[in-house]
């Protein structure tokens, strides 16, 4: 099974691969896009696991990258790893959301426990 970076949504289709310009369901993102390959990997040229892949600027726009393979839905769960968690902490941290002493805390638990940082966190910072 496939699903949206995005949403979550599943992505309903006999085929193994979207078109270029297919779009999600739940939410309208790109289903052709960095996001959903399961060889875009952080710490790489590019940002991704195949070397020599065409240059892309925006993770979440439709590529026409000729490598994309939809990332499976186990798989995304176990690259994801870190607990849900660590979303609401990157929102604290960025300032998003509530400055409450809780979410704080929240921030200084998830940085003492944690040794991995969250494939999301990096993303932000990239390009
Ligand atoms: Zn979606």
């Amino acid at each position: 099974m496939y699903t949206c970076f995005n949403c979550g949504a599943a992505w309903d289709s006999s085929l193994r691969q979207p078109a270029v310009k297919e779009t999600c369901e739940g939410c309208g993102a790109y289903l052709h896009c960095c996001r959903n390959c399961t060889y875009h990997r952080q710490g790489y040229p590019n940002a991704c696991y195949i070397p020599d892949t065409e240059k892309i600027a925006d993770r979440r726009r439709a590529n026409f990258c000729d490598e994309f393979e939809f990332i499976s839905v186990t798989t995304r769960e176990k690259r994801a790893g870190a607990p849900r968690k660590g979303d609401a902490t990157l929102a604290a941290l960025l300032g998003e959301g509530s400055d409450t002493p809780e979410s704080t805390s929240g921030v200084k638990e998830w940085l003492g426990t944690s040794d991995k940082v969250p494939e999301e966190f990096d993303d932000l910072f990239e390009d």
